[in-house]
């Protein structure tokens, strides 16, 4: 067996109707808090009320910072810790998506240092344990964020989405409370389910992988190939919904462990360029051209998910299972009504080569069992354009 090691100092609170502790675990770190979420809406009216309230009976003073967007910027984390420092807060609560788990995560560093914290990002200066204490509440699956040491942000100026990573922003405590959830529309529960199936598969053919994190993503793999066509027709399953909170927990712990390959750096430069692609559906537009770029250098990882998607593979070689992985990640886009390409979202045809560029910015293409070159990642970009 491979050695390994594993890491996780986040408190996990998991289950339905939990988020009524919140107010006792936010006493323990403090009794200034800072909420941030989205501006509210009415899916998520009654949330952002019942969780507010949750916290002032519990005797908690409560600022309500509700400007995060998704794919957020740093000037809304400059917005967030303004208010951070203006209240005193002792507390960041970060209640929504992966964007307001971030801007908590972000806005908990700028709070408390000098600068942005674009100056804080993984290659920058390393934030100090003065970053205030992080309570990450998820309300999409997903993308793992609350049990990540990752907040990703955007620079609108430089075109540039990046991220702070670093073990002091792991959030303290996470709650993940299915019933927050039942409210996600279809497209963002398709778009996120997805994201949780690419950080667990991503972590699989990491170097960092391991027994240990393979155990977690294989099954959270297989709880997505189930559920998430299933929840898609019924939005308001519950059960459904609990499994996915679960397959993006898994997914979380393994890339906070192990780490993402060449999607998430195609990605992450798809959303900085292009701040209308929500984060899945940027993976959904690549992983066509990724799948068949890499599966003949990863032939035990797309084999054993192929066979997830269909178990008539097991019949074949692993080889052969693996090249049909393609047609299977293929024909669950397609189901789940992901089947996107760059063109859908107005991209301008003559930035193909600068959106190659920035697609090997991040090193996350450099840790994918087959490495590009500057001509195959060009290649890979212009055949996700169009059809
Ligand atoms: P999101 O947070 O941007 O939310 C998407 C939309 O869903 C928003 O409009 C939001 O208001 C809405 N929404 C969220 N919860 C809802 C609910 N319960 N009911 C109704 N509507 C709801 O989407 P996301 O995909 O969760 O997060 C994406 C961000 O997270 C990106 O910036 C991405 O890069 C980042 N990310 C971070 C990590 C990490 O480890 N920190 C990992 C992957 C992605």
């Amino acid at each position: 067996m491979k050695n390994f090691n594993y890491y996780q100092p986040t408190e996990i609170i998991y289950g339905e109707g939990r988020i009524n502790e919140l107010g006792g675990i936010v006493k323990k770190y403090g009794n200034k808090c800072l909420l941030v979420t989205t501006p509210a809406f009415p899916a998520v009216e009654e949330q952002y009320r019942k969780v507010k309230s949750i916290l002032t009976d519990s005797g908690l003073e409560v600022a309500h910072f509700d400007q995060v967007l998704p794919n957020p910027t740093t000037e809304i984390i400059t917005a967030g810790a303004e208010i951070a420092k203006s209240i005193g807060a002792e507390v960041i609560i970060g209640l929504g998506g992966g964007s307001s788990m971030d801007s908590a995560k972000a806005i908990a560093v700028e709070a408390t240092h000098e600068g942005s914290c674009w100056d804080y990002l993984f290659y920058k200066k390393e934030p100090t344990d003065a970053t205030l204490p992080i309570i990450a509440i998820s309300t999409t699956s997903g993308t793992g964020s609350q049990v990540t040491q990752v907040a990703v942000v955007t620079n609108t100026e430089e075109r540039d989405k990046s991220a702070l990573y670093h073990p002091i922003i792991y959030p303290n405590v996470c709650i993940i409370d299915p019933e927050l959830m039942l409210t996600v529309p279809k497209r963002v529960t398709a778009a996120t389910g997805f994201d949780a199936l690419c950080h667990s598969f991503e972590s699989t053919l990491n170097p960092g992988s391991s027994e240990y994190i393979n155990t977690m993503a294989f099954r959270s793999i297989e709880i997505v190939a189930e559920t998430l066509p299933y929840l898609l027709e019924n939005l308001d399953d519950q059960e459904a919904r609990s499994k996915m909170a679960m397959a993006d927990t898994y997914g979380g712990l393994c890339i906070a462990n192990a780490g993402v390959t060449l999607p998430h750096g195609v990605g992450m430069a798809i959303s900085g360029m292009y701040p209308n692609v929500p984060h899945g559906e940027s993976l959904a537009i690549i992983y066509p051209e990724f799948s068949r770029f890499t599966h003949e250098n990863a032939i035990p990882e797309f084999s054993r998910l192929g066979r997830i998607f269909n178990s008539s593979l097991e019949s074949e070689s692993d080889k052969d299972a693996a090249a049909k992985a393609c047609d299977e990640i293929d024909g669950f886009l397609q189901k789940i009504e992901l089947w996107v390409r760059l063109k859908d979202y107005g991209m301008p045809e003559n930035e193909i080569a600068l959106l190659a560029k920035q697609s090997m910015v991040l090193p996350d293409y450099k840790a994918n069992p087959r490495v590009t070159t500057e001509d195959e990642m060009l290649n890979l970009i212009n055949n996700s354009y169009s059809l």
